[in-house]
């Protein structure tokens, strides 16, 4: 049996597989199986040492990986098991956690409860905003984007305010200590928690109760970490507490591919290992099974330059393999343009083919895919985007969202800020700081000001009635859930929960039990943080330059948000909401008419309780949102509905799985763009961060320019380039056939009127020539001398020639540009999914 599962590895992988007792730090190079262990050594562990499935968990990445890892076991083990490991990301494992949990950490009924909200970039930034209000900070001398990266890091770093007030060393950073106490202050009190929170609170649970933390470690007795080289401090001592006394843990990673320390990554964590588990046994794995030898060396080539790192041999059997092209473009359009060509000659030569074909284009930052896109709807090749606009961030779909929080939780008061006038419902900005003034002085949620200026007869007659409209609204949302649904929901855990197993029986969930929620890896990582060097902090903190020069052109809510998904979260058997009859289209017709609150919604009947959908649909007229936009009647107000129905669907596919208003909730909080990312999908956009662990036939990397890749703000920071490096030496090996590298001579900027010359990237020049192949680049000169692009084309870069700099050997490429008409239509379809706000801006 056992020769069954680790027939195909090579030793040091078998070892791998079957040194299931105690602590195992698994290093190794990109596509050496490492992955691939922690799936087999699950199943070895089931099959071969008979443990109960349910007593693994395994960590990892994104939330993807987790799902793919589900499905891998699932293949070695033949769907033979009922009972399913546990697969999860950090934050979705933690969430998990918290909502069964957190209230342990009450004290004298004070404290955060299982109804808690999750937070997201613009909740988070919301805060930060009221903050600087508050402090009479102006937002332009510090950006709110700003404060939030600093309070991040220090929550990263396990920093309190207190401790960062006493690190301060300038009025700046005192300030950002005020900022992160108000600003922690807020989110307790409208009982809610942050990315960051999800995973501190956590560590503080298992810390704080010792009756928790043991169930947890009887629960979970052999535990797996993979891509182990980009945890954080908060997930170190999680992995610690975790781990329990008998220490059977296992973490897989490689430095060289450690690419989110501007996230608090810790490279410690791989030398404290071997300090916290003494008795450690170290593995190393040196056989790529991934890429070609030519791709392997190069990337090796590349990384080889950086200094940090301990520096390893890879080698591979698939000798040789197509050179390693590059092609470069006279300017970002054009090189979109061959990206495109090459990818659909790509797709029609392998059309013939088994196995269906992949490829993916990754680039830097997420402003790069805007032109990639344009390019393919050109040449109408279907592709897959992962991270940009994800569904769950259109205003309209955020909105409806904050409405439902607000239903869970009135005093969330981000929530309750966002949809009080929205649609406008005459409650103006004056009236709403004179409530938060309110709430602030008495320490009352925003829902209990309103309250309380209802009663009081606080304000104008006018706000009074629009605010009591507005409340009525969101307690007649609660009443179709049932009386006193929170409580209920929590009761209800506790009774599921109750049945867990300490001993590991079988889980109720037929299908595996991936938690998954996605652990952020952010759409654009650090290239979108931005950093304002108008101040220097004591700590270091990474990156510290304005980007201004690449600041994104379709930069949204997401961008550089810690954004994480969960799909399939079902921690919890449906409690609540059980399915009544579907609401009818002329019920619901009937509820659009009904602009005056009423006792009860007429369709329901005492006692039974709303489903999701109905939920949705009710706030959706009830609230005139969707009347709204119907008056608007334009293309634009009418794709909002669209999106709003959407929403509704969704809302259904999850209370067909059993999910509650607080499941749907954590989910839509936590998608994360790279959730968005389908293996099915024949080409796939986006960024090296998010590209992490997997691998494609055909990879492109696009934009390798100086300033782009490495980013500019790296150029005086060794540290932070060799973070870059690693970066290229991920993309790279993406590849398992073929990879291109492309660059454009002149690149549009953020905030320049013309295409500004680019320098290669130093990267390009790290590959060694003999790998290197020229497809074929357009001479510099000729075409481009003109007005548009400034002064003639010179490089900079001697060697840069070598790439096709300059190139006259093969001739001129030219790409037809389709006629106008075409071009506003893709001009209009770009648009539709646009983020006018329009009557609900703010
Ligand atoms: P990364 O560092 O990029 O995360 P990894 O070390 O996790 O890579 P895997 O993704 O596990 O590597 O493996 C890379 C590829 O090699 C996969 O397609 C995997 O199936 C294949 N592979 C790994 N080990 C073997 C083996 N012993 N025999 C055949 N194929 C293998
Ligand atoms: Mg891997």
């Amino acid at each position: 049996m056992s020769s069954e599962l680790v027939a195909n590895m090579n030793p040091q992988q078998r070892e791998g597989v079957e040194a299931v007792d105690g602590p195992v730090l698994l290093l190794a190079g990109a596509g050496s199986g490492k992955t691939r262990v922690i799936t087999h050594r699950i199943a070895y562990l089931i099959k071969e040492r008979g443990v109960p499935a349910d007593s693994i968990l395994a960590v990892t990445f994104t939330n993807k990986a987790a799902k793919e890892m589900a499905e891998r076991v699932d293949k070695i083990m033949g769907h033979t098991s009922l009972a399913k490991p546990m697969l999860a990301t950090f934050h979705s494992f933690c969430v998990r956690v918290l909502r069964r949990d957190i209230e342990a950490m009450r004290v004298n009924g004070v404290g955060l409860t299982r109804t808690f909200a999750i937070y997201d970039e613009t909740d988070q930034q919301a805060v930060v905003k009221q903050a600087l209000k508050r402090l009479a900070i102006d937002d332009k001398s510090l950006k709110p984007r700003v404060a939030l990266g600093r309070i991040s890091w220090a929550k990263n770093h396990m920093i309190d305010p207190q401790e960062y007030f006493l690190a301060s060393a300038n009025p700046m950073e005192e300030k950002i200590a005020h900022i992160f106490e108000i600003y922690r202050k807020e989110l307790f009190k409208a009982n809610a928690l942050d990315f960051d929170d999800l995973l501190l609170e956590t560590v503080r649970l298992l810390k704080s109760s010792s009756e928790v933390r043991e169930r947890y470690n009887r629960r979970y007795r052999y535990l797996m970490i993979d891509e182990y080289q980009d945890t954080n401090r908060p997930q170190y001592e999680l992995m610690k507490l975790l781990s329990g006394p008998e220490g059977n843990v296992c973490v897989v990673g490689d430095e060289d591919q450690s690419i989110y320390s501007w996230r608090g990554a810790d490279i410690r964590n791989i030398l404290e290992f071997e300090k916290d588990f003494p008795h450690v046994r170290t593995i190393r794995l040196e056989q790529n099974y991934r890429s070609t030898q030519v791709i392997l060396e190069g990337a090796s080539a590349v990384v080889a330059q950086n200094t940090q790192r301990k520096g390893k041999n890879l080698w591979t059997s698939r000798e040789g393999g197509s050179l390693i092209g590059f092609y470069e473009a006279p300017d970002g359009e054009n090189e979109a343009l061959f990206i495109a060509d090459r990818i659909q000659k790509y797709l029609r030569a392998a059309g013939q083919q088994e196995d269906a074909p992949r490829c993916a284009v990754l680039y830097r930052t997420n402003s790069q895919s805007r032109l990639v896109e344009e390019a393919l709807r050109r040449y109408q090749i279907q592709y897959h985007m992962v991270g940009g606009f994800s569904f769950y961030d259109r205003a309209e779909v955020k909105d409806i969202l904050s409405y439902m929080k607000l239903v869970q939780n009135v005093h969330d008061s981000i929530a309750l800020g966002r949809v009080v006038n929205s649609p406008p419902r005459g409650i103006g900005k004056t009236t709403m700081e004179t409530l938060e003034r309110m709430a602030l002085s008495s320490g009352m949620s925003t829902w209990d000001a309103i309250g309380k200026a209802i009663e009081d007869k606080l304000l104008p007659q006018r706000a009074l009635i629009a605010l009591s409209g507005f409340r009525r609204l969101i307690e007649d949302a609660r009443a179709m859930l049932g009386p006193g649904f929170a409580e209920k929901l929590a009761a209800d855990v506790e009774e599921q929960e109750t049945g867990d197993s300490d001993q590991g029986t079988a889980s109720e969930d037929a299908s595996f039990d991936v938690a998954d929620f996605e652990a952020a890896p952010t759409s654009d990582d650090a290239a979108d943080t931005t950093f304002d060097t108008s101040f220097n902090f004591g700590f270091d903190f990474g990156p510290s330059e304005e980007i201004s020069t690449i600041a994104p052109e379709n930069a949204t809510d997401s961008d550089a948000s810690h954004q994480i998904d969960a799909v399939s979260f079902n921690p919890f058997a449906p409690v609540i909401l059980k399915k009544s009859a579907a609401a009818s289209p002329a019920r619901l017709t009937s509820i659009a008419a009904t602009e005056v609150a009423e006792e009860k919604p007429a369709f329901r009947k005492p006692g039974d309780a709303a489903t999701l959908p109905e939920l949705i649909k009710f706030l959706n007229d009830r609230s005139g949102y969707i009347r709204v936009l119907e008056e608007e009647a334009t293309p634009e107000s009418f794709s909002r509905i669209e999106n709003l129905k959407e929403l509704a669907n969704a809302a259904q596919d999850a209370q067909e799985r059993g999910e509650t208003l607080h499941e749907f909730l954590d989910h839509a909080a936590l998608v994360s763009d790279a959730d968005s990312y389908s293996a099915d999908a024949r080409v796939t956009l986006m960024t090296l961060h998010a590209a992490k662990g997997l691998e494609f036939p055909l990879v492109f990397l696009a934009g390798m320019e100086e300033g782009l890749f490495p980013h500019s703000r790296t150029f005086t920071d060794p540290i932070g380039l060799e973070e870059e490096r690693r970066l290229c030496y991920v993309g790279m090996t993406r590849a398992m056939d073929t990879l291109v590298m492309t660059r454009a001579r002149y690149r549009r900027r953020y905030g320049s009127d013309m295409p500004e010359s680019s320098i290669p990237s130093r990267f390009l020049e790290e590959v060694p020539s003999r790998l290197v192949e020229d497809l074929g680049s357009p001479p510099a000169r000729p075409q481009f001398s003109g007005s548009d692009y400034g002064n003639s084309y010179s490089t900079p870069y001697p060697k840069a020639n070598r790439f096709g700099a300059g190139n006259t050997d093969v001739g001129e490429r030219h790409y037809s540009y389709e006629d106008e008409d075409q071009r506003a239509q893709s001009a209009q379809s770009s648009a539709s999914g646009s983020s006018a706000r329009s009557k609900f801006s703010k």
